[in-house]
């Protein structure tokens, strides 16, 4: 029987540069984010709606932990109480920066907004351009229950901003997301972007990014275009997974979902062009690159 562990992890991120470790810090380091000031999230995301969703992950990471033990797999529970450790140790102004942590997933969701909408709104496109919302679904980029561990979201990122030259130099905005999707009975994980760019045509766009996004079946519509009338659409951009939704009916993976949350930096879902993203006064923000 494993023992629950004490000892302090604090989070690990790929990157060990100095300013990417700064925009963690901005953050975890500020707990303005952590508590109910704007940006508003909507409803269901207050910082007690948090706090609740805190309690029930780490609920749920005691019992997986518990029941891999049991059934001898060791590396399994080890990884599940150290997680549940990490989450537990999270507190007011030691924040242990984890995706798979409510508080601080929804913190650097809250600090995301905030730079999305200072940068959007200082951001001056010529009369003509219209600002949209897109998302990309590649398809290739599923993942079946068991094979969350090959999610690499820094990886997958690099490759979309490698075929999204294909539309051009501009300034692009966005952030991947993780949802769960079912297909005939069959549950995964979809790996696909929420950005907002600008665009004298949405209409030629689209076609454009449907031509290097292409379907592979009728009813799948890989590439989205809408104008935004607002900016409402950035806490939904920067969400990264619908955990709430998730809590409430798709408990059963779960578990393997929140190591792999955990494996995730929070920095390095955020995709940008023509930026350069830097931590200012405990704050996220952005500079034109050039
Ligand atoms: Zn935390």
């Amino acid at each position: 029987m494993l023992k629950k562990r004490n000892t302090l992890r604090p989070a690990q991120h790929s990157s060990s540069s100095k300013k990417h470790a700064q925009a963690h810090e901005a953050v975890t380091g500020n707990e303005a984010w952590y508590g109910d000031k704007p940006p508003d999230l909507g409803q269901g995301f207050t910082a007690a709606d948090a706090a609740e969703r805190h309690t029930t992950v780490t609920e749920i990471l005691l019992r997986a932990a518990k029941k891999a033990d049991k059934h001898g797999n060791t590396a399994s529970a080890e990884a599940y109480y150290q997680l549940l450790d990490k989450l537990e140790d999270c507190r007011l102004r030691h924040r242990c920066g984890s995706l798979a942590c409510p508080g601080c997933a929804r913190a650097y969701q809250k600090a995301k907004v905030a730079a999305h909408e200072d940068t959007i709104t200082s951001l001056k496109k010529g009369p003509n351009k219209q600002l949209v919302f897109v998302t990309l679904i590649p398809k290739k980029l599923m993942y079946q229950p068991g094979q969350f561990s090959k999610i690499d979201v820094k990886k997958a990122s690099r490759w979309l901003k490698d075929v999204l030259k294909e539309i051009g130099k501009r300034t692009i905005l966005g952030s991947a997301d993780l949802s769960w999707e079912t297909r005939r009975g069959q549950g995964y994980i979809q790996l696909h972007w929420h950005l907002v760019m600008w665009t004298e045509s949405p209409k030629k766009l689209k076609k454009k990014l449907a031509s290097i996004f292409s379907r592979t079946k009728k009813h799948e519509r890989p590439v989205k275009v809408r104008v935004a009338d607002d900016l409402g659409v950035l806490p939904y951009l920067n969400k990264a997974i619908k955990l709430a939704e998730l809590l409430r009916n798709k408990r059963t993976h779960l578990p393997e979902l929140l190591l792999m949350l955990d494996r995730t930096d929070p920095i390095d879902l955020m995709v940008h062009t023509k930026m350069r993203l830097i931590a200012q006064s405990s704050q996220l923000a952005f500079k034109p690159i050039g």
